[in-house]
């Protein structure tokens, strides 16, 4: 499935300390009125949870990483799942030793600062439904 995207509009700033990092940008998007979408965040986090999909079981494993991290990469889409804008995202996050870890994100990563722009489309809608292959929520 391939749409075209004739016009957009940047919305950038930044996400509170101690806010949660995935439950922020979904806010942020509603607030804006922002349903389709790219964005993109650095900056870092207190702590993290991050998901990873087990494709055989069909279902999220999570990791808890407990301790200050960078956000070295951020991106993400924003469509509409179950009526509401619906943001997709996946992290990459390095430690004090330099390790870098990454995943779906979820919720659970708390901000520590963090920059957002999020490119926001005027277009036909993306609409996420189950997936009977996957059973995942993907665009239709
Ligand atoms: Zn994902």
């Amino acid at each position: 499935m391939i749409r075209e995207i004739e016009h957009s509009r940047y919305v950038m700033g930044n996400l509170a300390y101690g806010s949660d990092l995935l439950n922020s940008l979904t806010y942020t998007c509603e607030k804006e009125n922002i349903s389709l979408g790219r964005l993109e965040v650095i900056g870092a986090v207190q702590k993290a949870r991050i998901g990873y999909y087990l494709q055989d079981k069909k279902i999220y494993k999570s990791f808890e990483l407990n301790e200050p991290m960078e956000i070295t990469s951020l991106i993400g889409n924003i469509s509409i799942k179950d009526g509401k804008p619906f943001v997709h995202v996946h992290i990459n996050l390095a430690n004090a030793e330099d390790n870098v870890l990454g995943g779906h994100l979820m919720e659970g990563t708390i901000v520590f600062a963090a920059e957002f722009i999020i490119q926001a489309f005027e277009g036909p809608e993306f609409i996420r439904e189950f997936d009977d292959h996957t059973k995942l929520a993907l665009w239709k």
